[in-house]
């Protein structure tokens, strides 16, 4: 066990806590809608105070530097898929280049040795643009998959996108079905997915399961915290017993050893699932499992396009501003300009 004391799942917050918790949640929100700013990304990219909390979960800009992170995480026992960052594009040309550039890098990882698995968002893709493009650039990323045997999960955008995303996996799944199959993700923050994981989990479908990182309206996802950890407990249940080499993507200690005491008491043995988590998040617990046994992969984003996604990091945890806040003030004693 990686920490002490039995996990517990309260239906009603404590007081003190829920007030705690009412300005993270403001917090949380605001940087949400910030992640969404295109202008302020713009801005925020040409700050060096920024680059530099970035690379903290960004393993660099070019497919280069992601690889030297990658060879590094390798070496340390751990598992790797990759993200090429950028979503939301505005122009068919943009979603066929990021398609191009998912190929290179599956080629890039592929000629190198390095685990050969993505994680690709459909709105990067051209999803909601023009979908027949975004067909057809995750067509071209499962053709070439296929030739290198390697793993594509689609990562979960908002709720918006659910069913859309779910249908086109389900349609272009038999590309690479046996030649590195693909999967999908789930989650636990939407009200609909327990009826997805029963749907999912009959296909034999390959499922990463995360609390989910969108703002999302009371009507399709909890706006409790608390209910969105103990629905991750239940699904998170339900997919080591029944599911196809689930992912249980959180860096949440508590869940996660939930997750040991069950398989323990299971019998379900380390090779039927594996622990995933981001870039630059709690790496000590990724080592402690690695060296516990536990199969752990990280996610690991690299580009230019970082801002939305790095925006949803800051969000998941108000240190993390903090830490950013103190070094623009440290900066701004010593004195250094930011870059053009
Ligand atoms: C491999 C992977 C893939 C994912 N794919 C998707 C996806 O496709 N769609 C989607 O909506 N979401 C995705 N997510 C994000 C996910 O939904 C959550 O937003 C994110 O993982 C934080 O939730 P948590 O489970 O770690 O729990 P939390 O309760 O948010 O965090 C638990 C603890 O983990 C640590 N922690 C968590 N986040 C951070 C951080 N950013 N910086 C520092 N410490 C942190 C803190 O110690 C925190 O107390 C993915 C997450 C992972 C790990």
């Amino acid at each position: 066990m990686l920490a002490h004391g039995p996990s517990r799942y309260h239906r009603s917050v404590p007081a003190p806590t829920a007030l705690r918790a009412a300005p993270e949640r403001a917090l949380r929100s605001s940087l949400l809608w910030l992640s969404r700013r295109r202008s302020v990304g713009r801005l925020a990219t040409r700050l060096p105070v920024t680059r530099s909390m970035v690379a903290r979960f960004v393993a660099g800009e070019t497919l280069d530097e992601a690889l030297v992170a990658l060879q590094r995480l390798r070496d340390a026992g751990l598992r790797t898929t990759v993200d090429v960052l950028g979503e939301a594009v505005t122009s068919v040309a943009d979603a066929a280049a990021a398609a191009d550039e998912y190929i290179a890098t599956l080629d890039a990882l592929a000629a190198r040795g390095l685990d050969r698995n993505v994680s690709v968002k459909l709105s990067q893709m051209g999803l909601g643009l023009d979908d027949d493009a975004c067909r057809s650039n995750v067509r071209r990323i499962l053709e070439r998959a296929a030739e290198h045997e390697a793993f594509v999960r689609i990562d979960m955008e908002d709720h918006t996108t659910t069913d859309a995303t779910l249908a086109l996996w389900r349609d272009l799944r038999p590309i690479n079905a046996g030649r590195g199959d693909s999967g999908v993700v789930i989650q636990a923050a939407l009200r609909r997915t327990p009826a997805d994981v029963d749907a999912l989990i009959a296909e034999r479908a390959r499922i990463r399961l995360c609390k989910g990182a969108y703002v999302e309206p009371a009507s399709v996802a909890f706006p409790d915290k608390f209910d969105v950890d103990a629905a991750y407990g239940r699904l998170m249940e339900r997919l080591l017993a029944d599911g196809a080499f689930p992912a249980i993507a959180t860096h949440d200690e508590r869940l996660i050893n939930r997750a040991l005491r069950f398989v323990r008491h299971g019998g379900i043995a380390a090779d039927r699932f594996e622990f995933q988590m981001l870039y630059g998040v709690r790496r000590d617990l990724q080592e402690r499992l690695v060296r516990a046994g536990f199969g752990v992969r990280v996610y690991v984003p690299f580009g230019t396009q970082w801002y939305p996604y790095f925006m949803r990091r800051l969000a998941e945890r108000p240190a993390n501003v903090a830490f950013v806040l103190r070094s623009i003030l440290r900066e701004g004693r010593d004195g250094r300009a930011p870059t053009s």
